[in-house]
């Protein structure tokens, strides 16, 4: 069974009178150095000598050290760095941390693939929100949560959870809920999903949805419509109510229809396909390649890029986005969809 945290559970003497640093002030990095702070935290900003996120920290009222610095100073070391600068930035600021300390992180890929190896003696936390950094604060200036998820990967003061907790609640995660998982879990549901499902998944789907209708003489404009626009529509429903509420709102048929053709289109091979993508998460495969991609400068990445930004779809929905007036008055999360 899942163990679902709120307010009830955290105790904010396991943070009060410590002091955090937050290495990095892009989307995670402001707000959780915003929200702590408001929550009666001390805060200190790790930022390098050059970085362009200084005026803004700076702005927001908040000291700005380097990230040796800041680490130097503080009990509970947040690195919301991207990803990719992690093992570096950590190389940096391991001189520094004592026993006792916390290593805290909002995703786990570094830990888990083992590209930062966490001194002994150090507790090593996460609290990962559910959001962009932007929603984790405008949510907090709101009085309202994020959810979020929490994991300890190690416990060498026996406190990591509550202070994972308090930690979690000075962010206002516990206002909403925070699950509890491991760091294996959350990196390897997290790779998974955004691979098979949300950003490669979903893209794939639309593009070979369009390039069907197209190359049997559909227009684009057409194609782009039914395959992609009307995307938005469909995920609120699915995001407010379920499937259910989905499927409730569009017409019968296109319930019909979608119930009997969805496991045509993606069918036994692409389960089949999802479960070697999941394996290479699992084995390690995935990892090593984006470690190596990246130790290469990219080159891959660079190209794949170029490649999707010169799909035609993307010229269409230009121009359409651009004829529009829905473009600049897109529905926002809080507004309710048209149902197509
Ligand atoms: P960002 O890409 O927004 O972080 C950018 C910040 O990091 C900037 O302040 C940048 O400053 C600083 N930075 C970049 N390179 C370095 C470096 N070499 N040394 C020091 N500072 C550096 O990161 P995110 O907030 O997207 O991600 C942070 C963590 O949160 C990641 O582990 C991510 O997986 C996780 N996460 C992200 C979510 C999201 O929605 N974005 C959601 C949940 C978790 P500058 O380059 O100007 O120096
Ligand atoms: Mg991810
Ligand atoms: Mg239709």
């Amino acid at each position: 069974t899942t163990t679902v945290y709120t307010d009830d559970d955290a105790d904010a003497s396991y943070i009060d009178g410590k002091t955090v640093a937050v290495l990095g002030y892009g989307s995670q990095g402001h707000a959780h150095a915003q929200n702590l702070a408001e929550s009666g935290v001390d805060v200190v900003v790790g930022l390098r000598e050059d970085s362009s996120s200084r005026d803004a920290a700076e702005a927001d009222g908040l000291q700005v050290e380097t990230p040796r610095d800041a680490a130097e100073a503080a009990d509970i070391v947040s690195v919301l760095v991207p990803d990719t600068v992690q093992p570096t930035v950590y190389e940096e600021i391991e001189p520094v941390l004592d026993p006792g300390d916390t290593l805290q992180f909002a995703h786990g890929f570094n830990v888990h693939y083992n590209q930062i190896r966490p001194a002994e003696g150090v507790d090593v936390t996460m609290i990962a929100p559910k959001s962009p950094g932007h929603i984790v604060r405008r949510n907090y200036e709101r009085g309202e949560g994020t959810p979020g998820l929490l994991a300890v990967y190690q416990n060498a003061t026996g406190e990591a959870t509550q202070e994972a907790l308090a930690y979690a609640q000075a962010i206002g995660c516990t206002r909403a809920g925070v699950v509890e998982t491991t760091f294996r879990e959350e990196t390897e549901t997290d790779l998974f999903g955004e691979q098979a499902v949300l950003c490669g998944g979903v893209t794939s789907l639309i593009k070979q949805g369009y390039e069907t209708l197209v190359d049997a003489g559909y227009s684009p404009e057409m194609a782009y419509f039914e395959c992609m626009n009307e995307m938005k529509l469909i995920v609120d429903l699915m995001y407010e109510g379920g499937l259910g509420e989905m499927w409730d709102s569009v017409s019968d048929t296109a319930e019909y229809g979608g119930l009997t053709r969805g496991d045509v289109v993606v069918d036994e091979h692409a389960r089949e396909n999802m479960e070697e993508v999941l394996e290479a998460v699992q084995d390690g495969t995935f990892a090593r390649e984006w470690i190596t991609e990246n130790q290469a400068g990219r080159p891959s990445y660079d190209q794949l890029r170029k490649a999707e930004k010169a799909h035609d779809i993307e010229d269409v929905g230009e121009e359409l986005r651009g004829l529009f007036a829905w473009a600049d008055d897109a529905p926002t999360d809080e507004q309710d969809a048209t149902p197509p």
